[in-house]
This record gives C-alpha cells, structure tokens and sequence, in this order.
C-alpha cells in the first residue's frame, strides 16, 4: 500500500506517518527527517539545505527528487510506504508518478489532513521528538505516557526542532499555501484523495485514516 499523507505543517501527518508504519508495516518516508539527517551529518546535501530550512521556505525540486528516487529504490520500500512532506510542489508529484510508473507502482491513496491555520502554531511550538527513535511528542496534545521517558524506546533524550518558531511557521505556511495546496487538484483529478479532519484528537484522525485506508 502506497499512501501520501498531505498537509500544512504540524498537521499531524509525522504523527499520523508513525501510526501507519507501525501497524501496515510500511516505511515512513519523511523528506523533512531525512533533510535534517544530511543537515547533522554535515554532508554536502546538508551544507546546501542548512540555510533554506531555517528560513522556512522549500528546498529546490532537483535535490527534493533526487533524494526521493534514491530512497524509493531501496527494497524496504517495495512493499508500501507512507510519504511524509513529499512531494510539495506540482513537479515533485509529476516525478513521483514517473518514477512509480517506471517501476509498475502506484498511488493507492492521497490523504489530506485538513486543518486550519490559527490550530498549527501552538501544534508546532509545542512539537518534540525523542531523540533516538524519532517518535513524536506535544507538551500539550501526547505527552509520554512516563515523563521523561519515550513510549517508544525508553530513550530519556529528546529535541526539538530549530524551525519550530512562530517565525519561520509563518514562511512555512505561506510556502504550503503558495506551492504545496494547487498539488490537491492535481490528485483530486486523479480520484484519489480522501480527507480527514485534522483538527480532532490523534486517536481520532488515525482510526477516519484507518477507515479509508480498509475501505470500510
Ligand atoms: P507534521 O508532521 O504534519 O508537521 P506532527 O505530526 O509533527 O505534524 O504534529 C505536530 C505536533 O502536534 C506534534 O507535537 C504532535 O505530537 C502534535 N499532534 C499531532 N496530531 C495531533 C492531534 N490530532 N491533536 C493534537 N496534537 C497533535
Ligand atoms: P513539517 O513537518 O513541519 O511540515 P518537514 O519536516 O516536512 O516540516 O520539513 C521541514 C523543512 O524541510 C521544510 O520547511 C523545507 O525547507 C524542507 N523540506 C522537506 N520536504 C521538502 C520537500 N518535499 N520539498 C522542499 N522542501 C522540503
Ligand atoms: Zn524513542
């Protein structure tokens, strides 16, 4: 199973990925995780998305598609995958498609989590992740369930994303508004996208996608 899950940021899509990872067994792909990755590791990839990250706004498609092909094409990816934050421009999602066309796969479903603005802020200022699995946490919303402690992997480190400002939220949901929202047309022609309110509990959008996803 081949699913996309669309949306602004601190929609609940990384949240969202987790879950469906865990119990479709599929590969979680995350562009924004595997940027930061190339970011910590001081790569070349890195040294060139640093500066574009912080500012909140998108890194060029070349890179962007590159970076995705290369993932694509490892075997763990065969047998379904949840993309996470790709594609976010029109020739992002024209190159997904040639690539799965390329290797007999497709699209099963397009998921937009659809929230309003005025809820992202305090869903991204409060945003951390546990620093060994990745697993997501909100001081607020999905504290772990022993404090300190990741649900997860029983890590004690956790971190906290420097773009997670209201700063660069603003570049970063202009950028969503601008280049990322015209892609729903795009697959809404295409008779694929299905969407869930984004806005309700974390429990509650996973069973609506679970929902779509068993076609009940
Ligand atoms: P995205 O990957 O779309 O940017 P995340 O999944 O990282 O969004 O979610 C942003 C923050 O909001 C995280 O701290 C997460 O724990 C929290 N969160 C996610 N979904 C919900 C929800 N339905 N209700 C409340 N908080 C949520
Ligand atoms: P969020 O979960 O808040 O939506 P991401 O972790 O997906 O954020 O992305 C963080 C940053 O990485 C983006 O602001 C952008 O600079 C870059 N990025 C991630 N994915 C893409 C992409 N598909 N195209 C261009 N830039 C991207
Ligand atoms: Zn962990």
């Amino acid at each position: 199973m081949n699913v996309i899950l669309f949306g602004p940021p601190g929609a609940g899509k990384g949240t969202q990925a987790q879950l469906l990872a865990k119990r479709y067994g599929i590969v979680h792909l995350s562009t924004g995780d595997m940027l930061r990755q190339a970011v910590a590791s001081g790569s070349a990839l890195g040294q060139t998305v640093q500066k574009i990250m912080a500012a909140g706004t998108l890194v060029p498609d070349d890179i962007m598609i590159e970076l995705i092909a290369e993932r694509i094409d490892a075997p763990d990816c065969a047998n379904g995958f949840v993309l996470d934050g790709f594609p976010r421009t029109t020739p992002q999602a024209e190159a997904l498609d040639a690539m799965l066309a390329e290797k007999g796969m497709s699209l099963d479903h397009v998921i937009w989590i659809e929230i309003d603005d005025a809820i992202l802020v305090d869903r991204i200022s409060g945003r951390f992740n546990c620093a060994e699995c990745g697993a997501g946490f909100h001081d607020s919303f999905h504290r772990p369930k022993v404090e300190g402690v990741c649900d997860g992997c029983g890590a004690r480190e956790f971190s906290r994303r420097k773009d997670d400002n209201a700063e660069t939220v603003k570049a970063r949901l202009e950028a969503y508004h601008e280049q990322t929202a015209p892609l729903l047309p795009y697959y809404r022609s295409k008779s694929i996208v299905e969407t869930v309110d984004g806005s309700t509990q974390i429990s509650d959008v996973a069973g609506r996608i679970e929902t779509i996803l068993e076609g009940v």
